[in-house]
């Protein structure tokens, strides 16, 4: 695998869920180091598409790679490729009985096999890297949205993600918290972390996104640079979707 080579390549994905198709043929690329923001109306697949990327979904035909590794339905082997790519959720998903640190090094133990001293010291250092270092002895429940949210990225960053998918990451959060989410989101991309990133924060993406990609009905309708989409949205749909957003 050239490391020219795009690291995620979605190719001719179709999912059916029953009779229900979620995805058309749909095709995406995403480069190493490039940031994806991914928007829709609800419904239109993105969800699908993410869950799909980290399988979570099982796609009912196509193929998807990870750094050109098809991730296997299910085994062990799983687990280990899962890790590579790194997902954020709407809802935090945190361990409720465990602490901040420990929701943080359960899985580099767990699946990367780290030492519990190692898999502490990385935590600790990425729990610095999202502002979270002074809570790592608390519970879930002590901390803001904001800062669960903060803790769930730090997670997937434990993992060494060749990627990070985010599912709205900032959806289920108070506006006031929404920011400190999108500032450690900007600072990944602007390190070089190849993103994914589902939102309707449009600020996040003019700031952060090299790509724009619209979706609706199951099917990619328009991929563009955030300043061509913006400012020259080629379909109905895309333009009927930015004038409710405003
Ligand atoms: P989005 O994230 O863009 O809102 P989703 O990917 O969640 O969209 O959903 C796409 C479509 O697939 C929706 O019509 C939704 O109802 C349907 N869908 C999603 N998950 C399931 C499921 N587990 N079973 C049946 N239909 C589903
Ligand atoms: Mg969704």
């Amino acid at each position: 695998m050239s490391t020219s080579d795009p690291l995620v390549v979605v190719e001719n994905v179709q999912k059916h869920y029953g009779e229900f198709q979620a995805l058309t043929d749909v095709n995406l690329s995403v480069e190493r180091g490039e940031v994806v923001v991914v928007i829709g109306p609800s419904g239109s697949g993105k969800s699908t598409l993410c869950r799909s990327i980290n399988r979570l979904e099982t796609i009912t035909s196509g193929s998807i790679r990870i750094d050109g590794t098809e991730l296997p339905a299910e085994g062990k082997k799983l687990a280990h490729l899962r890790a590579e790519v790194g997902m954020v959720f709407q809802s935090f998903n945190l361990f409720a009985h465990l602490t901040i640190l420990e929701n943080v090094t359960l899985g580099p133990i767990k699946v990367l096999g780290y030492s519990k001293a190692d898999a502490k010291r990385e935590a600790l250092q990425i729990l610095a890297r999202v502002g979270i270092e002074k809570q790592a002895d608390k519970f879930p429940a002590q901390l803001s949205g904001g800062q669960q949210q903060r803790v769930a990225i730090a997670r997937a960053l434990a993992m060494q993600p060749k990627v990070m998918l985010f599912d709205e990451p900032t959806s289920a959060l108070d506006p006031e918290m929404i920011n400190e989410v999108l500032d450690v989101m900007v600072g990944l991309a602007k390190e070089g972390m190849t993103m994914v990133v589902v939102t309707h924060e449009m600020g996040f993406a003019r700031k952060a996104a090299d790509r724009v990609v619209f979706m609706a009905d199951g099917q990619i309708l328009e991929t563009g640079s955030p300043e061509e989409f913006f400012t020259n949205p080629k379909t109905d749909r895309a333009r009927d979707f930015l004038s409710k957003l405003i």
